[in-house]
Parts: structure tokens; sequence; C-alpha cells
């Protein structure tokens, strides 16, 4: 059966897409600890992190930092943390989390509500610092 994260690589179930090459999708988490909290996975479907082959594994690294550096610039925070659990979706992926404090990274908080409209204007504004 194919992740979730997987049928929205393929259209099935809809996103808030930041960017997109061959290899990876980034899109906002639905969920997000901070505004502008972002997913980035590799578009082929491995559970584990450390599963994911050297050279995929290194290019999602880039791709991620060349939306971290987007977030920055459209998200007022002190920097970009990276995380990964993969607790929940077993589908590869890094968290791009702006931060101004420690405790905007921790997974515990409640997470905060946007309206669609809100995720599509966060997603095109990130989109457009690229
Ligand atoms: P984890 O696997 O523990 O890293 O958590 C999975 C993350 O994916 C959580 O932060 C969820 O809010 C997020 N998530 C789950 N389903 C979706 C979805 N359809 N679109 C965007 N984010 C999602």
């Amino acid at each position: 059966m194919s992740s979730i994260f997987s049928k929205i690589v393929v259209g099935e179930i809809p996103c808030y897409k930041i960017a997109e090459d061959d290899n990876y999708l980034a899109f906002l988490d639905i969920n997000p600890l901070a505004k502008g909290h972002t997913l980035v996975i590799p578009k082929k479907e491995v559970d584990y992190i450390f599963d994911v082959d050297d050279q995929l594994l290194g290019g999602m690294m880039i791709f991620s930092k060349r939306v971290a550096l987007a977030i920055e610039k459209a998200v007022p925070c002190k920097r970009i943390g990276i995380a990964v659990l993969g607790l929940e979706v077993p589908h590869a992926h890094i968290h791009l989390i702006p931060l101004n404090n420690l405790g905007d990274i921790n997974f515990s908080n409640p997470k905060l509500k946007f309206s669609s409209q809100e995720f599509i204007e966060i997603a095109r504004l990130i989109n457009s610092k690229l």
C-alpha cells in the first residue's frame, strides 16, 4: 500500500506545494508547529530515512537547503531548524521549522491552525523566495 506522501506525489491527495523537482517534493505540514513548517520528501517511497541511498539522501539535504533559505526569507525567524521523526508517516521526510526559541521545535506543542486560504498564501510566499 502506498504511503500518504506517495499519494501526494502522484496527485491523489492535495498538498500546499512549495517546490518540486524530479526526485523531491516540498510541501507545508498540515499540522504545523510554526508558520512555514515544511516537509521535504523523496518522491521514491522509502520508509526510514537512513535506508535512503546515499546519493538520494545527499540530494535531499541540498534540496532542503534551498527550501529552508526560502522559508527564512518568507517567515520572520532566527533560523530554520530541521528534524526527522517518521513516527507517523512511513515515508522518509525532513521537517523544516522556523525557529525563534528552543521550544518552537517541540513536537509535543499544540499544532497551529490555518485556513486553506492561509496555507495557500504561506506556500505562495515561500515559493516566491526560491
Ligand atoms: P512524523 O512521521 O512523526 O515525522 O510526522 C508526520 C508529519 O506529517 C506530521 O507533522 C503531520 O502533520 C504531517 N502530515 C501528515 N499527513 C499530511 C498531509 N496529508 N499533508 C501534509 N502534512 C501531513
